[in-house]
C-alpha cells in the first residue's frame, strides 16, 4: 500500500523546519555581524583617521604661521626650518586625507577646496629655501584662518558622522540580538509544537493498538481500532483489524461447531443414561452384582461427559450474551450455606475438612442466585479437586471497604497456582501445566465464572502461593 505522509516522511519534514530555522537565523545573525563590522571599520578606519589628521593640520597651520612670525621677527634660519617641516607635515596630511574621503568627496567638500585654495597660494610663493627669504607675509593670515575654518567645520562633520555611525552599530546589534532571540524562540515553540505533535499522532494510535490487544487477549470482542492515519500506525490498525476480524469469525465459527455438537451429542447421551439407569435399576429384569457395578461406572462416566457439554453450552450462550442476568435482591447466606453442603459429600470422600465461616447476618445482595451459586459451586469444587487428601477448605464473605459489594471468597491449602499462571487461569480452556495430565477437565469452570460475575457487574480474582494454597474471591453488588 502506498503511504502517503508517513512516519519517515514526518521525521523528514520536521528536521527540515529545524535546519530552515537554524540556517536562516545563522544567516540573519551573519548579515548583522557582517554590518557592525563594517561601521566600526568605517568608523576606526576612516571617521577617527580623518578627524585625527584634520586636527594635526590644524596644528601645523598654527605652527607655520607662528614660525614665519619668529623668523620675520629674529630673523633665525631654525625657524624658517620648523615653518618649512610643519608645511610638509600640512602637505602630507593633505595628501593622506584625500586618499582617505569618499570617492565624490574628492572633487567637491572642504578637502577638495582647501587643497584648490592651498595649492593656489602655494605656487605664489617666493623660493624659501635657497635664498634669503622676503619679509613679506609668506602665507597671507586670511587664508590660513580660512583654512582652520574649513578644517574645524570638517571635524565637526566627521564627529557628527561617527555619532551617526555608532548610532547605526547600536541599532545593528539590537537587530542581531532580536534576530538570534526569535531564531531561539521559533525553534523552540516548533520543537514543542513538534513535540506534541509527534506525542499525539504516536501515542494516540499506540493507545488504541493497545487498547484492541489487550481486549483480545483478556478475552473481550475486539471492536475495531479507528486509526485514520495514513502512515505506519495507519497500516498497523488495518493489519489489526483484519487478523481481529479473523479471530473473531474464527471463534464464532468454532463456537457454532461446539453448540452445535453438544446439542447433538447430549440427546443420545440423555437416553443412553436413561437406558443404563433403567437397567441397573433392574427394570428390565435382575442383573448379578458384577454388572451393576458395570453399569454405575457407565452411569457416572455419562454424568461426566453430560456436565462437561452443558458446561461448553453455558460458555458458548454466556459468550454470546444469550443468558440475561436478572438481578433480584436475595440474602447471600443460604446460598452459601446450600453450596457448602453440596460440595460436602465430594470433601468428605477426600477427607478434606470444610467450614462455613461467614456470619449469618450479611448484607442483600442484588444478583441471579442461582448463576452466583453456579460460581460458588465452580470455586469449591476446584478448592476440593485440587487440594490433597486431609486438606482445609474455608467459605468467607464480608462487605468490602467501601461497603458496596459483598466478597465472597474460597480458602483453600492445596498445591496453589504458579504466579504468571494465576491471570491465564480465568481465561477459556486454560489448565495449570503441572496439574493437566493429572487432573480431569477442560479448563472451562472459570471461565464460566468469570462471565457470571462480570455479567453482575462484580469483579473476580485469585490470590495464591504455589505450595500454600489458594484464594479465589469474587464481589457481589450489596442491593
Ligand atoms: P478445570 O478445573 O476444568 O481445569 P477451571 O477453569 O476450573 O478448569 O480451572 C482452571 C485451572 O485453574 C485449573 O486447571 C487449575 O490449574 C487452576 N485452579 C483452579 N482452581 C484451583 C485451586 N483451588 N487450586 C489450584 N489450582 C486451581
Amino acid at each position: 500500500m502506498k503511504l502517503s505522509f508517513g512516519i519517515r516522511g514526518k521525521l523528514f519534514f520536521w528536521y527540515f523546519l529545524f535546519l530552515l530555522i537554524f540556517y536562516g537565523t545563522i544567516l540573519a545573525l551573519y548579515f548583522d555581524i557582517h554590518q557592525i563590522m563594517r561601521i566600526s571599520e568605517s568608523i576606526v578606519n576612516q571617521h577617527y583617521r580623518i578627524a585625527s589628521i584634520a586636527k594635526k593640520m590644524g596644528e601645523n597651520l598654527l605652527s607655520m604661521e607662528e614660525h614665519e612670525k619668529k623668523y620675520q621677527l629674529l630673523r633665525k634660519k631654525e625657524y624658517l626650518q620648523l615653518f618649512l617641516a610643519a608645511k610638509n607635515d600640512f602637505e602630507n596630511s593633505l595628501r593622506e586625507i584625500t586618499s582617505l574621503v569618499p570617492a565624490k568627496e574628492k572633487s567637491s567638500g572642504p578637502w577638495w577646496r582647501i587643497a584648490q585654495s592651498y595649492r593656489k597660494v602655494v605656487s605664489q610663493l617666493p623660493e624659501l629655501e635657497n635664498s634669503p627669504p622676503p619679509e613679506k607675509a609668506w602665507i597671507p593670515e586670511s587664508a590660513i584662518n580660512r583654512w582652520i575654518d574649513i578644517l574645524r567645520r570638517a571635524r565637526a562633520d566627521t564627529e557628527e558622522k561617527i555619532v551617526t555611525a555608532n548610532i547605526q552599530l547600536n541599532r545593528r546589534g539590537r537587530t542581531a540580538v532580536r534576530n538570534g532571540l526569535a531564531g531561539l524562540a521559533l525553534s523552540t515553540l516548533v520543537g514543542l509544537v513538534w513535540s506534541l505533535f509527534f506525542a499525539y499522532s504516536t501515542i494516540r494510535p499506540l493507545k488504541s493498538l493497545i487498547y484492541g490487544i489487550r481486549s483480545i487477549s483478556s478475552g473481550r470482542s475486539s471492536r475495531p481500532i479507528a486509526i485514520r492515519a495514513k502512515d505506519e500506525f495507519g497500516e498497523v490498525a488495518r493489519a489489526f483489524n483484519e487478523m481481529a476480524q479473523r479471530l473473531h469469525e474464527e471463534e464464532h465459527m468454532r463456537a457454532d461447531f461446539i453448540s452445535m455438537l453438544s446439542h447433538e451429542i447430549r440427546t443420545p447421551l440423555t437416553s443412553i443414561r436413561e437406558s443404563v439407569n433403567m437397567i441397573a435399576e433392574e427394570v428390565m429384569g435382575d442383573i448379578n452384582d458384577r454388572q451393576r457395578k458395570f453399569l454405575q461406572i457407565a452411569s457416572s462416566e455419562i454424568g461426566r461427559i453430560s456436565e462437561l457439554l452443558n458446561h461448553l453450552m453455558q460458555v458458548t450462550r454466556l459468550e454470546s450474551q444469550v443468558i440475561q442476568i436478572d438481578p433480584r435482591p436475595f440474602s447471600p447466606f443460604p446460598m452459601l450455606a446450600k453450596s457448602i453442603e453440596r460440595i460436602r459429600p465430594a470433601a468428605v470422600a477426600k477427607r478434606i475438612q470444610i467450614r462455613m465461616l461467614a456470619p449469618r447476618k450479611l448484607p442483600t445482595v442484588a444478583g441471579d442466585s442461582k448463576y452466583l451459586q453456579q460460581v460458588l459451586l465452580n470455586l469449591l469444587g476446584n478448592a476440593v479437586k485440587f487440594s490433597n487428601r486431609n486438606g482445609r477448605i474455608e467459605l468467607r464473605a464480608e462487605p468490602d471497604s467501601d461497603k458496596k459489594n459483598l466478597k465472597i471468597c474460597v480458602y483453600d491449602n492445596g498445591p496453589g497456582i504458579p504466579e504468571n499462571e494465576q491471570k491465564l487461569i480465568f481465561t477459556k480452556y486454560y489448565r495449570a501445566k503441572d496439574i493437566r495430565d493429572q487432573m480431569d477437565g477442560v479448563g472451562l469452570g472459570l471461565n464460566i465464572a468469570k462471565h457470571i460475575v462480570e455479567a453482575h457487574h462484580g469483579s473476580i480474582w485469585v490470590k495464591s502461593i504455589p505450595g500454600k494454597g489458594s484464594i479465589f474471591c469474587f464481589t457481589v453488588p450489596i442491593a
